[in-house]
């Protein structure tokens, strides 16, 4: 965050407290997690993770991961994919965000094999992590969009990496041990 006028506080975990369709201030919500009710237009806010979709991408043996282009943790490993867009599939969203990123078409090889809560960002927002096996079956990938360089690493080579997020090396160990 750069170029702001004011240091402002937020918390990801407490309930909003102005409703975003008409501004008026909320209710407190009757029980921990449940909504903020605006008494001007009825609805009610509620404070949920976001989905986002991962992809241990494997290829002989080896998976790819990419160093991160942009903040937050900027420089660090993560797996392709990103944060789904409203009212997409997780699949969808998944073969969109590599294709973005990778320049590549995926095919993913079955359901979810990793879910995962986790945080992101300085402001603490919660997410819920989808991880998939996929394999690229069009195009070599190149890094662009969110990654500044893309690896292939060995199950070997797990630990001593520094991933942002450690549900993102657990998606790869599972890829990578099913192989052997
Ligand atoms: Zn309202």
């Amino acid at each position: 965050m750069t170029d702001v006028a004011q240091k402002v506080p937020f918390s990801a975990t407490e309930p909003y407290r102005f409703c975003p369709a008409d501004g008026a201030r909320l209710q407190v919500p009757r029980h921990e997690g449940g909504g903020a009710r605006c008494p001007f237009c009825g609805r009610s806010w509620y404070r949920n993770p976001a989905p986002a979709v991962g992809a241990a991408i494997v290829r002989d043996g080896r998976a790819l991961v990419a160093v991160r282009a942009h903040e937050p943790e900027k420089g660090r490993l993560d797996l392709p994919g990103g944060f789904l867009e409203v009212g997409e599939h997780p699949a969808d969203g998944l073969v969109r965000e590599v294709r973005e990123e990778l320049g590549v078409k995926i095919e993913i090889a079955s359901g979810p094999i990793l879910l995962a809560t986790f945080v992101y960002g300085a402001g603490g927002e919660y997410g819920l992590a989808i991880g998939f096996e996929a394999c690229i079956v069009e195009g070599e990938p190149r890094p662009a969009d969110d990654v500044a360089e893309i690896r292939w690493i060995s199950a070997a080579e797990l630990d001593d990496l520094d991933f942002a997020w450690e549900h993102d090396r657990e998606l790869v160990r599972m890829a990578l041990t099913k192989e052997e």
